[in-house]
């Protein structure tokens, strides 16, 4: 599943592309987790940003297209040089006017017009277009925590945020709410590093350092690679992100730790696969 990384690799190439376009219309096969796309045709993108794991396309009128690739969506140019075309698995399609072009419903129809397909196999994927900031009904992007590579993302504040919370540590990052953006991947990874148990409930002062620390290096270390791909993660360009061999905890189970050689070992917590070494992060 896509997590901060790899969806801020997504936000840098596909950014620059859509910067300045006219949608000129939009097509969407019905799904449940998407909303008013149509209402996007027709208004011209001023940019797009991230948040956690949602790219946020600010478009004129007041409008805001929320995109969150679930666990196997992907944004794809059509008739690119990396052969991409369309297959059943492309639930939306945005066709984008000349940057230069008027609005209107001819708007890139012809000469200078780009297809941008939204593929996504599993159909978890969110495409909602709202009024800028109204994120009534998309529940997670509305409480979201800090942006852990921000000045937002506070140690003292984060201590606090985990010592509200009588979860266990790791299932409670998962939520979004102390930091936004970690997923499974990084959330095992930077408690592994940070030597801290996914399933503690009390994180000191000094532990919640080490953790805050752990968060940014791990989100930071993923985007110079270009994010993890085990199956389904694609950049625009298609390519895979390159961090997956770089991963010391995720996937690893039954290998030797790095720090002490202890084979790691993997639980169920919070439903979710959690790996980690049995004596570096002992509780
Ligand atoms: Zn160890």
């Amino acid at each position: 599943m896509p997590e901060l990384p790899e969806v801020e690799s997504v936000r840098r190439q596909l950014g620059p592309r859509l910067q300045g376009r006219w949608i000129s219309s939009v097509s969407a096969q019905p799904q449940l987790r998407f909303r008013a796309l149509e209402r996007a045709a027709g208004h011209r993108v001023l940019g797009l940003r991230r948040r956690g794991k949602y790219l946020l396309g600010e478009l004129d009128g007041g409008l805001e297209l929320v995109a969150h690739l679930g666990m196997t969506g992907s944004f794809r140019f059509r008739g690119e040089a990396d052969g991409w075309r369309p297959d059943a698995y492309v639930r939306a399609t945005f066709t984008l006017g000349d940057s230069s072009a008027a609005p209107g419903p001819h708007a890139g129809a012809g000469l200078g017009a780009t297809v941008l397909d939204f593929r996504d196999v599993r159909r978890f994927g969110t495409l909602a277009v709202v009024p800028a900031g109204d994120y009534r009904g998309l529940v997670t992007l509305a409480a979201l925590g800090p942006e852990p590579l921000s000045d937002d993302f506070d140690p003292v504040r984060f201590h606090a945020a985990l010592a509200r919370s009588r979860m266990a540590v790791k299932p409670w990052l998962l939520t979004q709410r102390p930091v936004a953006g970690v997923g499974n991947i990084y959330a095992d990874e930077a408690l592994w590093r940070a030597r801290i148990n996914p399933h503690a409930r009390r994180v000191g002062r000094e532990r919640s350092t080490a953790l805050w620390t752990a968060i940014r290096e791990v989100l930071s270390e993923a985007i110079e690679r270009e994010g993890t791909t085990f199956r389904d993660y694609r950049m625009v360009n298609g390519e895979s992100g390159r961090n997956a061999d770089f991963l010391v905890a995720y996937g690893q189970a039954g290998r030797a730790c790095r720090r002490c050689g202890t084979a790691l070992r993997k639980v169920v917590l919070g439903g979710r696969g959690t790996t980690y070494c049995p004596w570096c992060q002992r509780r």
